[in-house]
């Protein structure tokens, strides 16, 4: 069932799955395509939770199933696809898969990556092998620092 024309981006898509052993189903390329969209509207700001995801794309799918996304999103970060960021709050799947850190608001919950290199740099060139690292930054967004907190907050 060809109902739509196949784009490089598509390709591309059935092939980055293929090299992890999944098979690119419509589930998947709906689950996906809320990245590529979030990520389009803010590269930065592209951490969704998987209800997020649910709600987003039960509008191209109107058949998926909560199941079928959560078990997608599993499979998707399992193959390194997604990134997975742990809460406080709902866990969040990340469209960026390079090595990056995080600033959390606190008020909305929002992330946003954050480039700490200097870090590992430093610890590199004194003999430290980094292996992995999630530096979690909170505090307040531009948005919600703006804002007047609530009376009696
Ligand atoms: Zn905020
Ligand atoms: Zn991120």
């Amino acid at each position: 069932m060809a109902s739509h024309s196949t784009t490089t981006a598509d390709l591309g898509f059935a092939q980055m799955l293929r090299a992890h052993g999944l098979r690119a189903t419509a589930q998947r390329r709906a689950i996906y395509s809320v990245f590529a969209d979030a990520a389009r509207a803010d590269a930065s700001n592209a951490h969704l939770s998987a209800e997020e995801v649910f709600q987003q794309a039960r509008v191209q799918l109107p058949e998926l199933s909560r199941a079928t996304v959560y078990n997608a999103l599993g499979e998707l970060a399992e193959a390194g696809l997604l990134g997975l960021v742990e809460g406080p709050g709902p866990r969040r799947f990340d469209a960026n898969v390079s090595a990056h850190h995080h600033f959390r608001c606190r008020i909305c919950q929002e992330l946003q990556d954050v480039e700490l290199d200097s870090v590992e740099v430093t610890l590199r060139e004194r003999g430290f092998q980094v292996e992995s690292s999630h530096v979690m930054l909170e505090g307040l967004c531009p948005g919600c620092a703006a804002r007047p907190s609530p009376a009696g907050a």
